[in-house]
């Protein structure tokens, strides 16, 4: 008998995980897992260390520090106009990670079910299982994985309980228009659902676009939990702090699964994510302009290589189709690409369900993170020319 729970080997290893170590093995540019290749802001670093010596090293309240909890509560009243009360509307977690699984624990019942958008970020799926839910999941297809309030409808049954919700969109960079954003929040309302909004790259948005929290929209706050974290607009990805926040039911009850999980998170780190919130405006607006900056330079060799491709107007990462370039299958290209180009990439199939028979909407998709130095980019362009047909 296995000594192991059969959750354990569930969903298998990560398509991070996997694509991080095949990068490592063969020395390929690692433009797979999204992480910068840069630290964050060093006032940032200053406000943690100074905070480790004057001895804020003891667990913090489970919901954060206060300095914390009113640093996200301005955050939130400063960029959308949100009003929290920092005393019960906002919880610190360890990542953006911890919060999306106590919410789905705090708001899902066994048997419930709860509606994703396919490509989703790989976590949603366990957590919803492991709660005992089922998900029902939104196709998005390329080349603009548009939202429409029937494809909601159509997911939507008499179980369902909560939508998670992740815009701007790991992996195709998309930005949800006004629109789309509404058509969730009136099925939502309908149904009386929970959102789960993932904005962990609410800062990282180019051109024209604008990120807009689903909880500004009208009806909508007293049933959204917000989510975000140092890692990807400070560029901390390692630091694993992040936040909820939303109305003090909400938070309560996630508060009631995460002191069962971790009790509190990062108390030294908790000081620095209130100093990286409280940055002037110029942080943000700077570096989102040095990210798209990176983001025109991976767009144009991957365009140049002849890849499809979407330009993506957030996050840290563009999506393609392979099919241009003569390949069928996006995981079998990544497999190859360290060979053919000494580059890591990861393929959209496991981002998508798998079901029997069926082929995968994500087959021939190809996810690049553009969240790397100029030069390491100038390199990697360099070596997708070794693509080009
Ligand atoms: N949601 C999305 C969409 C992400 O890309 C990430 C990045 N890992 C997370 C959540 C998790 O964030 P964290 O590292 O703060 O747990
Ligand atoms: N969010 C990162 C990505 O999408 C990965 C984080 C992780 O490895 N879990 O690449």
């Amino acid at each position: 008998m296995s000594l192991l729970s059969k959750r354990a080997s569930d969903f298998g290893t990560t398509i991070f995980t996997e694509m991080s170590a095949l990068a490592t093995k063969t020395g390929a540019i690692n433009l797979g897992q999204g992480f910068p290749d840069h630290d964050g802001p060093l006032e940032v670093a200053e406000a943690a260390i100074a905070a480790i010596q004057s001895g804020r090293n003891q667990y913090p309240p489970g919901r954060g520090f206060p300095e914390f909890c009113e640093a996200v509560a301005s955050h939130q009243r400063h960029w959308y106009g949100l009003e929290l009360n920092p005393a019960t509307d906002v919880v610190a977690t360890t990542g953006a990670s911890e919060a999306l699984f106590a919410s789905v624990f705090a708001t899902v019942n066994p048997g419930d079910e709860v509606v994703v958008f396919a490509p989703y970020f790989d976590i949603y799926v366990p957590a919803i299982r492991w709660a005992g839910a089922t998900h029902r999941t939104v196709t998005l297809t390329a080349p603009d994985f548009r939202i429409t309030a029937d494809a909601i409808r159509a997911a939507v049954t008499d179980r369902t309980r909560a939508i998670i919700f992740n815009s701007p969109h790991n992996p195709t960079g998309r930005v949800f228009d006004s629109s789309e954003l509404q058509a969730i929040a009136d099925v939502a309302i309908e149904q009386d659902l929970v959102v789960i909004s993932d904005e962990v790259y609410e800062h990282l948005v180019f051109d024209n676009a604008r990120h807009t929290p689903i909880a500004t929209l009208p009806g909508m706050f007293e049933r959204t939990i917000t989510i975000s974290s140092m890692g990807k607009s400070f560029a901390f990805t390692g630091w694993k702090v992040g936040w909820a926040s939303g109305p003090e039911p909400l938070m309560s009850g996630l508060l009631g699964i995460k002191q069962f999980v971790t009790f509190a998170s990062g108390a030294p780190l908790q000081l620095g994510a209130a100093a990286a919130l409280a940055l002037p405006d110029s942080y943000f607006s700077d570096y989102a302009a040095w990210l798209q900056a990176r983001r025109n330079q991976l767009v144009a060799g991957l365009d140049a290589a002849g890849f499809g491709l979407v330009q993506p107007q957030g996050t840290y990462f563009v999506t393609t189709d392979v099919r241009p370039l003569g390949f069928n299958d996006g995981l079998d290209f990544c497999q190859k690409l360290p060979e053919l180009a000494g580059l890591v990439a990861i393929p959209l199939e496991t981002l998508y369900d798998r079901k029997p028979g069926e082929e995968s909407a994500g087959k021939a998709l190809v996810r690049w993170a553009f969240c790397k130095q100029e030069s390491v980019l100038t390199e990697a362009v360099e070596r997708l020319g070794q693509l080009a047909r």
